[in-house]
């Protein structure tokens, strides 16, 4: 069984053709400078990627038959016609309180993702130009929508209810959604089979560290907390996002540096994280060597990550009343060695503790927990393509 993976952004759509079966990718890529001057780029499963400058894609459309068209291709096609597409498994970031798990769209459900457009403005709608430009080219073939909100609507009341007017919460649903949910179940799921117990006997603290980064609680394969809220903005500090700050911060600077609320949220979520307190980059490399060579700056940006990520583990642990095994994912957590080490550091006390030796090891599977830990620490790469196709696969398979 074949299934297109897609990720729309507004210029932007990354794509993968592969089985979730044998978990072969057959193909993958991405189409870039949509509606500006195209960027085409595609990699066939064992040749050289293939990139393309000033590939007219005025929309999605042009994008996505661009995308069918290598796939078929006589050279460096990977299938004889598009008819061994079997499905196509859309990401979308926002499925509010109606979707609890991935569905097969149809009309009531393109209605209800775009009723969610306004908890997710710069992201849902591109997914949603995405889902149609591939209806249009695909007459026939099932479509299904795998969300990022949708592992963590397990989260109960109490986790997800702010301190805020109720009616905000009544009215106009805002509450704590949580994002990267894909991920987070793709790596429970690993680590359940990793550690060979059902997923109902885990209490496991998924930490998912990249650009974006959330930690979530996963109790029996539920989410029941985490750490990103009403919009992917909450939680850690990460690449240029603040993460949690105090709320009264905003009319402070607002109103000394006279910025409206756009210019506010422009800093806090391109300007801040370790981008901001280190002026530097947003790129863990760059801020591990800048801080190599003294820069305190730099240093103390990714301490703050690290304490930030530590505080979680505490709290989740405390929340689900013990924690088997941390998963570390995504690029910092499959790749920093040095971050796992600091983050875990004084966390004995709870069981947990790594081998230097094997946090050595990277981009692979691996248990880097050290004699004598009662807790686990997990690495794993994230799949979060695979999970979209898995999902898809077993949808349309009813
Ligand atoms: P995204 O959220 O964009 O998917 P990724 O999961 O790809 O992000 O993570 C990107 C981050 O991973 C970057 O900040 C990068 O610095 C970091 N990263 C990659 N390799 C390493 C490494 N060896 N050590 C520390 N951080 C790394």
């Amino acid at each position: 069984m074949n299934i297109l993976v897609i990720n729309a952004g507004s210029s932007s759509l990354k794509y993968q053709l592969l089985n979730p079966e044998t978990q072969e990718v057959l193909a993958k890529g991405l189409c870039e400078r949509i509606g500006i001057d195209g960027k085409f780029t595609y990699k066939p499963a064992g040749k050289e990627a293939i990139k393309e400058a000033d590939v007219a894609m005025p929309t999605h459309s042009e994008a996505i038959q661009a995308v069918l068209n290598a796939l078929v291709d006589e050279k460096n096609g990977v299938i004889g016609s598009m008819k061994e597409i079997d499905a196509v498994g859309h990401r979308v970031v926002h499925g509010g309180e109606k979707f609890a798990k991935s569905v097969l769209i149809t009309d009531e459900v393109m209605a209800a993702i775009e009723e969610c457009n306004p908890l997710a403005p710069l992201h849902n709608p591109a997914n949603i130009i995405g889902i149609k430009a591939c209806q249009a080219l695909m007459p026939g073939t099932p479509m299904v929508a795998v969300f990022d909100t949708a592992f963590h609507q397990t989260m109960p009341p109490v986790a997800y209810t702010y301190a805020l007017p109720y009616s905000y919460y009544t009215q106009d649903k805002v509450r704590r959604y949580g994002f990267h949910g894909t991920s987070h179940k793709y790596v429970s799921q690993r680590a359940a089979a990793m550690l060979g117990k059902p997923m109902e006997q885990l209490k496991l603290i998924s930490c998912h560290l990249g650009n974006g980064s959330s930690v979530t609680a996963i109790d029996g394969g539920k989410s029941v907390d985490t750490s990103m809220g009403f919009t992917p903005l909450a939680g850690l500090p990460m690449g240029t996002r603040s993460g949690d700050i105090d709320a009264g911060i905003m009319e402070y600077l607002m109103k000394k540096y006279n910025m409206d609320i756009k210019e506010m949220l422009n800093v806090l979520n391109k300007k801040s994280g370790v981008l901001g307190i280190s002026g530097v980059s947003s790129d863990f490399r760059d801020l591990e060597a800048a801080g190599a060579q003294g820069n305190q700056q730099a240093a103390l940006a990714v301490e703050v990550f690290e304490y930030g990520v530590k505080k979680l583990i505490g709290s989740y642990a405390a929340a689900m009343g013990g924690v088997d095994a941390v998963i570390f994912t995504a690029g910092v957590g499959e790749n920093g060695g040095g971050n796992r080490a600091n983050i875990t550091a004084g966390l004995e006390f709870m069981g947990i503790k790594i081998d230097p030796e094997k946090n050595k090891i990277r981009g692979q599977e691996i248990d880097i927990s050290a004699e004598g830990a009662t807790v686990r620490t997990l690495v794993i790469p994230t799949n979060e393509e695979l999970m979209i196709a898995m999902d898809t696969a077993s949808i349309v398979k009813g």
